[in-house]
């Protein structure tokens, strides 16, 4: 049973992010921790992580966004939800408080741009809709297979439901990606998953995936641990692991456990060769994989120049 604990947020509500492809786009976190649940989260290791089937609601975002508006001499052109939870997890309390802020946003002509793997609900996507030319898309899915999916995803909503809403927000005229991040090796990265995937993908219509390739830190590896643990998934994984190396990602803020390059460089391959046979355009993330020369995966897409939007 989840907990959802109100609390007063006490930093600012708009937060520059280390991400290259953020660093013109402010984010947003409604909460800390994040109802889904999934294993791999690296939020998991953040000092506001409040543990598992815990989530803490910044219950004041809209008055302090308010109030961090009026003090601002120029106005984002976008924010990005959310760098470590989702906008729409699946608790009544979050998902008020993403309509709030999403239409607080809108009223001022201010863009949205946003990553899930949770289920959008209606109200919330006539809301999308209605503004579709300020609204960019990122749908999380690595795989159709419902049984990884719940293991690694517990609360996260189905593959189809996913899908159904990537067609509904490219029929909306949505710029709208799939991402299929963290591709789990030897676990999501057949050429068979890849394929029946990438095939689901090009029939709702989007045109364009971004890959990133799962890479370790202690928690989501502790988490790995505690809930997969002597399971053949967890030794699956531990097997492609047993090479990793350490990577300095994030403009070399931080440092995690990755497989190494050439590895990951054959399942990018492997993967967008795949994906190009169904007709989509792949994009590697750069931000997670600074040694393969990797360009932007544009995880927030594309907005007008904005300047600096922290003065
Ligand atoms: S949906 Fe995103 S933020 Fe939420 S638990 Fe999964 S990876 Fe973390």
């Amino acid at each position: 049973m989840l907990e959802v604990v109100s609390v007063k947020r006490k930093s600012p509500v708009l937060t520059p992010s280390s991400l290259s492809c953020l660093s013109h786009i402010p984010t947003i976190n409604l909460t800390a921790g994040c109802a889904h649940g999934c294993l791999y989260c690296y939020s998991r290791g953040y000092r506001t992580y409040p543990g598992d089937k815990r989530i803490h609601l910044y219950a004041n975002t809209l008055e302090m966004l308010s109030e961090e508006f009026l003090r601002k001499r120029k106005l984002p052109v976008a924010v990005y939800f959310s760098p470590s939870s989702d906008l729409f997890q699946p608790v009544p309390e979050v998902l008020d408080l993403a309509y709030e802020v999403m239409q607080f946003l809108f009223a001022r002509r201010i863009g949205v741009a946003f990553l899930t793997k949770g289920e959008i609900p209606e109200h919330h996507m006539a809301l999308l809709r209605a503004h579709a030319r300020l609204v960019r898309a990122q749908i999380g899915l690595t795989t159709l297979e419902a049984d990884v999916l719940h293991a690694f995803e517990p609360n996260a909503a189905p593959a189809q439901t996913r899908l159904r809403q990537a067609r509904d927000l490219v029929t909306a005229g949505i710029p709208t990606e799939v991402r299929l991040d963290p591709i789990l090796p030897g676990v999501t990265d057949s050429a068979e998953s890849v394929r029946h995937l990438c095939r689901a993908i090009a029939m709702s219509g989007v045109r364009r995936i971004a890959l990133g390739v799962l890479f370790l830190r202690p928690a989501v590896l502790h988490s790995l641990n505690q809930h997969l643990g002597g399971s053949p998934l967890q030794r699956t994984l531990a097997s492609h692991f047993g090479r990793a190396v350490r990577l300095c990602i994030h403009a070399e803020r931080s440092s995690v456990m990755a497989l190494h390059r050439d590895a990951r460089r054959l399942i990018y391959a492997r993967v967008s060769e795949i994906a190009q046979e169904c007709g989509l355009e792949v994009a590697v993330c750069g931000c997670k994989n600074p040694d393969l020369g990797a360009g932007s995966c544009n995880i927030a897409g594309e907005w007008p120049s904005a300047g600096s939007l922290f003065e």
